[in-house]
């Protein structure tokens, strides 16, 4: 072959066509650096043929430049790769750029200098270099990292390294990791998790593409039931993924893990130190990295022998990626395996109906863990109505939940108090004027944090101290919070039960996984009475002391619309439900409402998923939404409205007539302006048998617009904002 095609790390460019020097030996998936006017890009040699090009003669070719020290991506990958961009009409490059998600690792093997403590005492201490000392105890890591660490400046740093009480250490940027056993302590399954651990594993050992829905109730075990399979991959040499929503949660799962096998997985999440990041990169790449465990963006690393892939929470709403490549890791895993020819575990208490509906088509097999682990009961549910049962001006708790918040406390058992609301209160008025404080960048309202006085736009990161005056009256102390957020519900509880210890737990609180394991560490050693938290506490956690659950209005969820709501709503208090009473104690949980007799509070009270599934595939069903139909919506933004504006219009007159779709729009978007940048939209509602990518990608190709608009399309869309 002396001239080859190459996908070139650039949205803007096609493939590109390059002459392969004299003694390169290239093939298909090879990383290489082409030459682009004056510099060089990063490419991927390609099967010229599945990627059609313009074909330029051959003595205009230039020279690719050379090869990089990695591996070529292999072919499933490449595969996963074209189909991603099909799917989400992505370009090519933004979705192979994820592949290559590590900039150092693409440089081949390293060598770096971190520093660590001596234990040596500097000549003269400072107040910094004291708190540098204390903050470094058996930390490792470049300089910059440590002062981040630390707190501190470089400069104090290099000061502790002329004292000498940091030492360089040279280290290999790829040591290996250590070996996971897939006998270091093997567990005893119950039957019901022994026969679906024995399903997955054989179809592991047998090595063939094989999708399969976990649905077991909360505390069924899952976790352990799908560690079996994992062993048998270890035994295999074969590589395992398991996809975590959320990275908060990773901690435990840690823990568990490292019992189970005698070592740690291997992390992979967007706050990887650069290092650490290109280490993974790189074990994953050569086949090193036996088990991987990761937020979504793991999914298209370049596994050089995956052999199973587990999707734990698989429900959950985070795996859908809403900027970039538009996708649904969920989804997307799926169809790795399919192309790895692998198994693929979808875990979940309360799965996708979507998920449901493909069991019912044959295409998934179901594998049921209908109870807990060790006998514990699944919780008793009951609906508090608001209606009945009126909180008291500026509070939030009706009397039976403080009832039995006392109860808890009297009996020392723990509870937790569930709302899906970060901060103090969501809205901020003036009470002279009227006022409400908006976020400058995006049409939302600026959340008050009273633990961190500030008020802070959820969409931007916006932040600004709360004001003495109102900004457009001038009135002194005069804002008032409207609403609660959990920071509220936490005075709420410290003003009822003075001696409960509470504890926030939000993405404030547990931002990073050393927090994470103090909060777990806490729970599990009674330090707390009363957590308040986020969906972030809904799922993952294990505290068999905690025995009551409060829903502190599970009404929030529906308003809006959102077309999943209802199904959202349920699996967040499904889940959220299923932290109580995982011990020996009963759990008992109770869900605040103005509407019991809404068709999924009914569902939940009742505990009859199958009625709330049925009810929700019916809706379903009659709206032509999913699983019966698809969605797709084309976001159009600029920084100018009118722009914006415009843009959305010419898509719009443009629109394809068809008999299989419904467009609706251009309209403005409910968050009309998001970071600066003002936003319409089209929803598209498409029969399954359109060809609905192929419509939208001849639609949108043939029209041009302003440099400074932005169209993108969201393919099976979870936000509708
Ligand atoms: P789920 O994820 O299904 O809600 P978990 O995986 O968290 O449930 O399991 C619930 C609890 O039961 C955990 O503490 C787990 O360690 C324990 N457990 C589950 N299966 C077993 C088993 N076979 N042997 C010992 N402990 C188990
Ligand atoms: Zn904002």
């Amino acid at each position: 072959m002396n001239r080859v095609r190459c996908l070139v790390l650039n949205a803007a460019l096609g493939p590109l066509d390059y002459k392969v020097p004299e003694g390169m030996m290239v093939e298909p998936g090879q990383v290489v650096e082409c030459p682009l006017g004056p510099r060089a890009v990063i490419g991927i040699v390609w099967e010229a043929e599945r990627l059609p090009g313009a074909e330029v003669p051959a003595e205009k070719l230039r020279a690719l430049r050379g090869l990089l020290p990695i591996p070529p991506l292999p072919a499933p990958l490449r595969r996963l790769i074209e189909w991603t961009a099909d799917y989400y009409c992505a370009p090519l490059a933004s979705v192979a750029r994820m592949a290559l998600s590590s900039g150092g690792a693409l440089k081949g093997p390293a060598t770096t200098i971190e520093y660590r403590l001596t234990g040596g005492l500097p000549e003269r201490m400072t107040p910094q270099r004291q708190a540098a000392l204390e903050a470094l105890e058996g930390e490792q890591a470049t300089i910059r990292e440590l002062a981040g660490i630390a707190g501190v400046s470089e400069g104090v740093l290099r000061g502790l390294v002329n004292q000498g009480c940091l030492e360089p250490v040279e280290v290999d940027c790829d040591r290996p990791y250590h070996p996971a056993r897939p006998d270091f302590a093997e567990i005893d399954l119950s039957d019901q998790q022994q026969a679906a651990a024995g399903t997955i594993a054989q179809a592991v050992r047998e090595g063939k593409f094989a999708p399969f829905l976990l649905d077991g109730v909360t505390g069924s075990g899952k976790t352990e039931t799908y560690f079996e399979p994992i062993a048998d991959a270890l035994r295999m040499e074969r590589q395992v993924l398991v996809l975590l929503p959320e990275i908060a949660l990773t901690e435990a799962f840690l823990s568990r893990f490292e019992e189970r096998f005698g070592a740690k997985p291997v992390l992979w999440h967007s706050s990887l130190k650069s290092t650490e990041r290109r280490r993974a990169w790189r074990a994953i790449a050569n086949g090193t990295a036996q088990v991987v465990v990761g937020a979504r963006s793991a999914l298209f690393l370049p596994y050089a022998k995956l052999g199973l892939i587990v999707v734990d929470e698989a429900h959950e709403v985070s795996f859908k990626q809403d900027d970039g490549v538009r996708y649904n890791a969920r989804d997307v895993a799926v169809m790795r395996a399919a192309f790895e020819e692998i198994p693929v575990v979808l875990a979940s208490a309360t799965p996708a109906l979507e998920s449901l509906a493909m069991v019912e088509s044959g295409t998934y097999a179901k594998l049921d863990l209908p109870s807990r682990f060790g006998g514990a009961e699944l919780p008793e549910i009951r609906t508090v109505n608001l209606t009945e049962h009126v909180p008291g001006r500026g509070s939030w708790l009706a009397p039976p939940l403080v009832e039995a918040l006392e109860e808890r406390l009297a009996r020392g058992e723990q509870s937790l108090l569930f709302l899906n609301r970060r901060g103090y209160a969501p809205l901020t008025l003036c009470r002279n004027c009227g006022f409400r404080f908006q976020c400058p960048n995006c049409s939302a309202w600026l959340v008050e944090h009273r633990f961190s006085r500030r008020l802070a736009c959820h969409h931007c990161g916006h932040e600004t101290p709360p004001p003495e005056t109102c900004p457009e009256c001038g009135e002194p102390d005069c804002l008032v919070a409207c609403g609660p957020g959990v920071e509220r519900i936490a005075d709420e509880v410290a003003e009822r039960l003075p001696d409960a210890r509470v504890f926030v737990a939000t993405s404030d609180t547990l931002n990073s996984p050393g927090r994470a394991a103090e909060f777990v560490a806490l729970v599990e050693n009674g330090g707390v009475d009363v957590i308040v938290g986020t969906q972030l506490v809904t799922k993952g956690f294990h505290f068999p002391e905690l025995t009551l659950v409060g829903v502190v209005d599970a009404d929030l969820g529906l308003e809006g619309g959102d077309l999943r709501a209802a199904e959202r709503t349920y699996q967040q208090v499904a889940q959220v439900a299923g932290r109580a009473g995982r011990g020996s104690k009963p759990g008992e949980v109770l869900i605040q409402t103005r509407h019991p007799d809404a068709p999924v509070i009914a569902a939940l009270a009742a505990g009859d998923r199958d009625a709330f599934y049925e009810a929700e595939t019916e809706a379903r069903r009659m709206a032509g939404a999913p699983p019966f139909g698809r969605w797709a919506a084309i976001i159009v933004s600029s920084e100018e409205e009118s722009e914006a504006r415009d843009a959305a219009r010419r898509i719009g007159d443009a629109r394809p007539r068809s008999d299989d779709m419904a467009i609706y729009g251009p309209a403005p978007a409910p968050l009309s302006l998001l970071r600066g940048r003002y936003r319409y939209r089209l929803l598209i509602n498409a029969k399954r048998s359109a060809r609905l990518q192929d419509t939208i990608r001849e639609w949108l190709g043939a029209l041009n617009h302003p440099d400074g608009v932005r169209v993108g399309v969201d393919i099976d869309p979870y936000s509708f904002v």
